[in-house]
């Protein structure tokens, strides 16, 4: 019988996460203090985050060990499995090997957990009480909500008016957990109050939700905030998948010509691919690194690389990152996650330095891949994974057509089993594809700060 799954035990979690910055020909550029313009310093950042977690946030340090109350909750679902997808390899008649590693075997359905029960203990470890955050599709806010409820935190969620609107059980799920759920824009912050006052039916965004959760930790010393990508910190802590894809490509005795993952914020994308390209840069990884996008939301195909605000209202720290500008409001696509402006410094850096690429699918090409792979594999992956499996669909193609063996692995971040709405819109013909937003984008970008231009 042919190995599907590659199991690790629970001995194999790592105990350390790896820090890419250590090996990295040249540190991605620090934020800077949106008065001065002065790269900030870690007492700027802590009305927002417990010490212990920016410390994280600027660590030069290879391996950062990962406290053992957390790896004891990462057992419940780690090592995620790895599998060879044979019957999609069948289906698309292709000599190319297509693995992926699945994140949605977390309880929570994807990768976000990893990040979220750390950033849960540390802020415990701290004495914080509350934690505020943003959610887009919701399976942040429902990550940080289950670990919030294992480690005793309150937790304060700003869902995406239009997600809060398509994806209900979300938002179910959530409370279930003990949060308080609030759509976004709110009537609760000033930066909620500021945008409804000039767009009564905001749809709603991420830098938006982010906003607004900001504003409650600065007002409050007993709340910190927490992000569910886009920060190092939280790069680092998803590092786990990639460090155990590793072990489990050796025990399929495999390695990957081409490692993919779909990127909003980059998080599940940079924790697949930064341990791999911690072997590429001691010569013992040849792959080459794609980072998928939609087209709807291009911020690194099409935007500048430059600083820019995290959020609207222009409450966070600069960041040198692929930005479409803080004012953009991605189109109402599906994959909610996906719908932020901005990409992680560390993945814009990444980029930068040549060591990934990154490529865009349409919303309706990317669910006919997915139902091209749950028909295969029998898993319905989350919309936002959509995206890497169709570029993954695509490679073994292309494969297929050059008539040569090539190793695929991508990033199965999350499962689709919350977004049912948007296959049950997909396959009454109601999803479009949007056209890339350039007007809009235009707009956005020029206002940029000054130092972004
Ligand atoms: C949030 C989310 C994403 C996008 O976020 P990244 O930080 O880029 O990983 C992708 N897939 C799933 C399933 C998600 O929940």
């Amino acid at each position: 019988m042919d190995t599907v799954q590659y199991h690790l035990p629970a001995s194999r979690i790592p105990r350390a996460w790896y820090n890419i910055v250590a090996d990295l020909p040249s540190p991605p550029a620090p934020p800077l203090h949106p008065g001065t313009l002065q790269p900030l310093g870690p007492e700027d950042l802590s009305p927002i985050f417990p010490m212990n977690l920016i410390e994280q946030e600027v660590s030069r340090e290879r391996e950062i060990e990962i406290p053992g109350e957390v790896r004891d909750i990462y057992a419940q679902w780690r090592p995620s499995p790895l599998y060879r997808a044979r019957r999609l390899e069948k289906a698309l008649d292709t000599p190319a090997h297509i693995y992926f590693k699945y994140e949605g075997c977390s309880p929570a359905g994807s990768h976000k957990l990893n990040t979220a029960v750390a950033q849960a203990w540390y802020n415990r470890e701290a004495g914080v009480k509350y934690l505020s955050t943003e959610t887009g599709a919701g399976q942040w806010g429902s990550s940080l909500a289950m670990a919030c409820s294992f480690f005793g935190l309150e937790c304060k969620v700003y869902m995406v008016r239009v997600s809060y609107d398509q994806k209900p059980y979300r938002r179910a799920l959530m409370e279930a957990f003990g949060a308080t759920v609030s759509a976004s824009p709110s009537n609760e912050t000033e930066s909620g109050r500021a945008i409804l006052a000039a767009h009564p039916d905001s749809r709603g965004s991420l830098g938006i939700a982010i906003s607004e959760a900001v504003e409650v930790a600065v007002k409050d010393p007993k709340t910190k905030y927490a992000l569910g990508s886009v920060l190092n910190h939280v790069l680092l802590h998803q590092t786990v998948i990639g460090l155990e894809a590793i072990e489990q490509m050796e025990l399929a005795g495999d390695a990957p010509d081409v490692l993919i993952g779909c990127a909003g914020g980059g998080s599940n994308f940079a924790g697949l691919v930064t341990p791999f390209l911690g072997l590429k840069l001691k010569g013992k990884c040849n792959a080459r690194v794609i980072a998928v996008e939609p087209s709807a939301c291009p911020s690194m195909t099409k935007g500048h690389f430059t600083y820019d605000f995290g959020d609207t209202s222009h409450l966070t720290p600069l960041v040198k990152m692929h930005t479409l500008g803080s004012t953009f409001i991605p189109p109402g696509i599906h994959a909610g996650g996906l719908r932020y402006h901005g990409m992680a410094p560390l993945v814009s850096h990444l980029l930068d330095l040549g060591l990934a690429e990154a490529t865009t699918v349409q919303q309706l090409d990317a669910f006919a891949a997915g139902i091209r792979f749950a028909r295969a594999e029998g898993i319905v992956p989350a919309p936002e994974a959509n995206h890497a499996v169709a570029v993954a669909i695509d490679q073994a193609l292309e494969a297929k057509a050059e008539g040569k063996q090539r190793t695929i692995l991508f990033n199965l971040s999350g499962h689709g089993h919350f977004d049912m709405q948007s296959y049950i819109d997909y396959n009454a013909g109601k999803l479009v594809n949007y056209e890339y937003p350039a007007e809009e984008i235009a707009m956005a970008l020029a206002g940029l700060p000054p130092t972004g231009r």
